[in-house]
């Protein structure tokens, strides 16, 4: 079963937990200091960063505290 308030990896059809929150800008829609922001499960954290990173969007790549 998934808990509801736990984010999940926001890969297409994953629904693990995530444990990376990629932060990324698209300079054509956004204000340059504006962050969206992906989660990730450390399977997806390499092909939703590279996506980002190919178009130039990838600003950082920080753990997602999930568990405090
Ligand atoms: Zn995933």
């Amino acid at each position: 079963m998934v808990e509801e308030l736990s984010p999940q990896c926001s890969a297409k059809g994953c629904r693990a937990p995530a444990v990376w929150a990629l932060r990324w800008n698209n300079p054509k829609l956004h204000t340059p200091d504006y962050r969206k922001t992906w989660l990730a499960c450390d399977d997806h954290r390499e092909s939703l960063g590279g996506f980002l990173d190919l178009r130039g969007f990838l600003r950082e790549v920080t753990p997602f505290g999930a568990i405090s």
